[in-house]
């Protein structure tokens, strides 16, 4: 039997956007059965985060190493840290038929489309600018002018929709959740992925 590669599914989008909310409700759905692949980062664990839980919290010497000897499938530089994808993993995963998500920044899922074409590309977006700005505030401490700079930033990450596959709005958590689940379904039944299931039958056609 065939093992079909598993999906790679790679959610993304502008910071403030509430990638981490969905991606959490994307696990606890009980109908979904994904692998997170668990980042590499050189921030320091927030209250409650666990290494080799939530990310695989390491030095910037471990972490520039790992980019030397070519272990990372992406890597960006967000807010003066690194955070990246360790490569092998996700490899090893897909080869076993096993679907994998990742939930990373922009730059990051630019460079796995290049290097994983084959990728689902979903770009989480938020209704309109003034929500997004809601919620970056809504956060907490920044000041005005920490807000206006995300709010740059945000602006030109969401000029990247066009480079993806899909767009989800992220109005209500739930919503975007089911559309996840809605393309990831679709997805699974391209016939490129599936045909082989039918050969015996295509075959009895002749
Ligand atoms: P936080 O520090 O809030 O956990 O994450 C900051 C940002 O880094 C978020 O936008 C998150 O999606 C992104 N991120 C987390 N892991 C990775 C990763 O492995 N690669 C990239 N490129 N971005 C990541």
């Amino acid at each position: 039997m065939m093992t079909e590669r598993g999906l790679l599914i790679v959610l993304s989008g502008p910071s403030g956007v509430g990638k981490g909310t969905v991606r959490e409700a994307v696990f606890k759905d009980p109908e979904t059965s994904f692998d997170y692949s668990i980042s590499m980062t050189t921030r320091l664990p927030r209250e409650g985060e666990q290494d080799g839980v939530d990310y695989y919290f390491r030095s910037r010497e471990v972490f520039e190493q790992a980019i030397k000897d070519g272990k990372m499938l992406e890597y960006a530089e967000y807010v003066g840290n690194y955070y990246g994808t360790p490569l092998e993993y996700v490899e090893e995963k897909l080869a076993a038929g096993v679907d994998i998500f990742l939930e990373i920044e922009v730059q990051g899922a630019m460079q796995v489309r290049k290097a994983m074409p084959e990728g689902i590309f979903i770009f989480l977006t938020p209704p309109d600018l003034s929500e997004l700005k809601n919620r970056i505030i809504g956060r907490g401490t920044e000041s005005m002018e920490v807000v206006e700079e995300r709010m740059e930033t945000a602006k030109k990450e969401i000029e990247m929709m066009a480079s993806y596959d899909y767009a989800v709005v992220n109005d209500v958590v739930a919503n975007a959740v089911q559309k996840i689940k809605g393309i990831v379904e679709t997805e699974h039944l391209k016939t490129e992925r599936v045909i082989h299931r039918y050969k015996k039958m295509l075959e009895g056609l002749q």
